[in-house]
């Protein structure tokens, strides 16, 4: 298949919403540009189509996928129920990096919730992504447009890389503004759960939901110790190796200056070493690969799945990652992080 790239430039996007909404409307698949990822996207309520994008990014079809809606009255015939408290956040925070979970309504099929009861639905804010889906009558099923496991691509070149051959279209918008996937909250049940960390952090869900619990999956403790704890994370895809780069990856954590002398000193020409601008002069040995400034949280979110896959890029063996903790309240880039390393996180004191 040859997979057309089309130019989002400037402010007209009449001729690209007309060309996507053509591939959409019979079948086919369109990755583009969102504030957090680029999605691959497809008519999320025609099963074949669906069945579809598992097939282009080998991703397991117990995975289910998000729709995309261009406007808040698009929720109402995907569920059961629009309840009290999704209205409390689509008011705060849509069209925004928020991603909810409701019992779903016949609409949607079984190929696109992955045979759960429940449904996931987000409104983006990315001009791109809310222009196309605003040219459609249906929700767009859109995970995110990389290989299932790879790094979600950033860039349209890491979609390219990725996809080129597999779909019908590639809009190019650019590189998105935030770096990391959506945060998901499952409003199903009586409490709300956090499933999955993004930009929407738990301290502002719960300012506007009051009590909010983290499915325990997901913490910390649970990715570093994913030998010991039982019970698999409520959203499926929080269970795969993600993000990953072929070289093992561990994060070191502790003193700076220490662990940049001690990473110095392990590395060789073949080792990736990721560190924020700020400590990059400290390394002596290794491939030093920047991951945005401590001082600006946000660098850091944008820049990490493309430094993973850079790793990659520049033949790494090995890789070593600060423990970026300190610049990220939210705990969503080091989430990321973990599960690329598949939970190896260690002292210095201990490399
Ligand atoms: P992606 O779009 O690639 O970021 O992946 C979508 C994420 O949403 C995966 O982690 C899914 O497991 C999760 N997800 C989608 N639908 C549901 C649902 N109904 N219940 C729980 N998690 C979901
Ligand atoms: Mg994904």
């Amino acid at each position: 298949m040859k997979t057309e790239i089309l130019r989002a430039s400037g402010n007209d996007l009449s001729g690209i919403c007309l060309r996507v909404k053509e591939i959409w409307e019979s079948g086919g698949l369109v990755a583009f540009p969102t504030e957090t990822v680029y999605g691959l996207g497809a008519d999320g309520l025609d099963s074949t189509a669906s069945r579809r994008i598992y097939a282009a990014k080998n991703r397991p079809s117990d995975n289910p996928l998000i729709l995309h809606i261009g406007d808040q009255k698009d929720l109402e015939p995907l569920v059961q129920r629009v309840t009290e408290n999704a209205e409390k956040l689509m008011d705060a925070f849509w069209p925004g990096p928020l991603t909810m979970i409701l019992p779903k309504s016949s609409a949607v099929p079984d190929e696109t919730s992955g045979g759960l009861p429940t449904v996931a639905v987000r409104m983006p804010s990315h001009p791109v992504a809310n222009a196309l889906l605003k040219s459609v009558s249906v929700p767009i099923a859109a995970p995110s447009a990389n290989l299932s496991g790879r790094p979600s691509p950033t860039k349209a070149a890491h979609v390219i890389e990725d996809m080129n051959g597999r779909i019908d279209a590639i809009v190019d918008g650019g590189d998105v503004g935030i770096g990391i996937e959506s945060t998901i909250v499952d409003l199903s049940q009586e409490v709300p759960v956090l499933l999955r960390p993004g930009f929407i952090t738990m301290d502002m869900l719960a300012g506007v939901l009051g009590e909010v619990q983290v499915d325990p999956a997901i913490t910390r403790e649970a990715i570093i110790g994913h030998r010991t704890i039982t019970g698999a994370p409520k959203a499926p895809g929080m269970k795969y190796r993600h993000y990953a780069p072929k070289a093992p990856l561990t994060i070191v954590t502790g003193d700076p200056a220490r662990v940049a002398e001690r990473i110095s000193s392990l590395a060789d020409d073949r080792t990736a070493v990721l560190a924020p601008e700020e400590h990059a002069a400290m390394y002596t040995g290794g491939q030093v690969l920047t991951l945005g400034r401590l001082s600006e949280p946000e660098s850091i979110a944008k820049a990490l799945f493309d430094v993973l896959r850079k790793c990659d890029a520049i033949g790494a063996r090995r890789i070593y990652a600060e423990d970026l903790t300190s610049a990220d309240p939210g705990g969503a880039v080091m989430n990321r992080l973990l599960k690329a390393a598949g939970g190896s996180f260690v002292n210095v004191n201990e490399l």
